[in-house]
């Protein structure tokens, strides 16, 4: 047991991009910093995506995902990062600002003191449980980040013939990557209108491989002792409830899913860091600060990403006001969005901020084509922009300059979207 107390200004939580992103960025602002990563290998979930497609807006390029990690992995050994693997962090405590961490390491369990805590715990999957399949929990239902660990890591194959449940990107890039490897991939179904993934992952991954896309229909049974026999498939009403007698059953050996991401966000939880229901990540304001002063968060545990090019953006932001020295008093203004939107991050700006320009990421809640965004505060208008197409799987990202006249009071911004009406 090693339990001396080792003292940190930054400690980050979490060496996927986000966490990588925002030691580094720590470091580089001159804070003595310290990364921890449970596995034994840096680059999160980066690590078995081994498509192409990472780092367009960041780099130009089509990168893999180990191949984008490695862009910021090469750059430890230079910096000061001091980095555990194989480390989790079980506990936290908070004593003032101070977090207090208890991590279990190969070497024992350790203590850590440190000034500031970032968050870059990234996010886990919705599994059959939460989405109330019916039918015995046999071997064969697998997440598709699972099937893809199974895949691109073991390189073992989860299934000869399967049926995908969901239409999340994962999902998508798993339909191509099974086919690839000799799997018959039966069909995407999807309960909802229109598909959940990017547009480019359904162009891509589906109809360049002839895989059909059935959408509002669902897996309302599985079948099998043992092993996945087959999964029985019904169409849904306007309630995504299964509709009798449109039941259809499919033989396959497994059932992938791809129903939704959330971010992991236990560690916030037990320090009593509020959660925003809509991303189910952090409250924060624009430098991805939490509501508990000193702690920080970004990534996917701070709200889905749909792109790993803003994951990094967003843990160089954390990283960087993590690093910090100064605690100045902030002067938090909600910042709100009306139904149009799914969501919008940060969910607070502070008005004591050094910089005017604040970035926004938020989804419109549907499909949109010639979009009004709004963002007003009471009467006044601060922007109106028009988008050509907006869809919920597609993140946008939106910086605002505001000047202090445009945040005096305390009245919250507003953002709203408006399809355009058709004469
Ligand atoms: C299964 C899965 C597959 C994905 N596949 C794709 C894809 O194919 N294409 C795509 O564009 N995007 C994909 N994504 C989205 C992808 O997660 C993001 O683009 C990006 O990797 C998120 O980065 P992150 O650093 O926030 O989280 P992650 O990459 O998930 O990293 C979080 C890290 O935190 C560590 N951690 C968590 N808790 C602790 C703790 N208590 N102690 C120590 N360490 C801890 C984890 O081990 C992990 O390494 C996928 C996501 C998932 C969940």
């Amino acid at each position: 047991m090693n339990t001396d107390l080792q003292t940190f200004d930054v400690t980050v939580i979490g060496a996927g991009p986000a966490g990588l992103a925002a030691a580094l960025e720590a470091d580089r602002q001159g804070a003595k910093t310290l990364l921890i990563e449970r596995e034994a290998r840096l680059g999160g979930i980066l690590k078995q995506c081994i498509h192409d497609g990472f780092g367009i807006v960041r780099y130009g390029e089509k990168l893999s995902g180990p191949e984008y990690a490695e862009r910021f992995i090469e750059r430890l050994p230079d910096s000061g990062v001091t980095v555990w693997t194989l480390s989790f962090v079980s506990g936290i405590e908070r004593v003032g600002t101070d977090s207090f961490l208890t991590v279990i390491t190969r070497e024992g369990m350790k203590r850590v003191r440190t000034r500031s805590l970032v968050l870059a715990t990234g996010c886990r999957e919705r599994t059959s449980r939460q989405i109330g399949v019916h039918g015995r929990h046999c071997a064969g239902v697998f997440t598709a980040g699972t099937a893809q660990y199974y895949t691109n890591i073991l390189g073992k194959l989860p299934t000869k013939r399967c049926v995908i449940l969901g239409s999340g990107d994962i999902g998508l890039i798993m339909a191509r990557r099974l086919t690839i490897e000799g799997a018959e991939v039966v069909g995407v179904y999807e309960a909802k209108p229109t598909p959940s993934g990017l547009t480019r992952n359904v162009s891509q991954c589906l109809w360049d491989f002839d895989i059909p896309l059935h959408t509002g229909k669902t897996v309302s049974r599985v079948f099998g002792d043992a092993r996945l026999t087959a999964v029985e498939i019904a169409s849904v009403d306007g309630c995504m409830c299964p509709i009798a007698g449109t039941e259809e059953i499919i033989p396959c050996d497994a059932l992938i899913l791809s129903v939704g991401l959330i971010p992991e966000n236990e560690l916030a939880q037990s320090i009593g860091v509020p959660l925003d229901p809509k991303t189910k990540g952090a409250i924060v304001d624009e430098r991805n600060e939490t509501l508990l002063q000193g702690v920080f968060a970004c990534g996917n545990a701070l709200h889905v990403n749909d792109l790993v090019d803003y994951v990094s953006e967003s843990g160089e932001t954390a990283g960087k006001a993590a690093a910090g020295s100064d605690r100045p008093e902030r002067e938090l203004l909600p910042v709100e969005c009306d139904q149009s939107l799914l969501y919008v991050v940060p969910q607070r700006l502070d008005k004591a901020a050094a910089e005017s320009e604040r970035v926004f990421f938020f989804r419109s809640s549907a499909d949109m084509d010639n979009a009004l965004l709004t963002v007003s505060r009471g009467e006044t208008r601060l922007l109106s922009k028009r988008y050509a197409h907006l869809r919920p799987p597609e993140m946008e990202r939106l910086p605002l300059a505001l000047s202090s006249e445009q945040l005096a009071g305390e009245e919250p911004l507003l953002f709203h979207l408006e399809e355009a009406t058709h004469a």
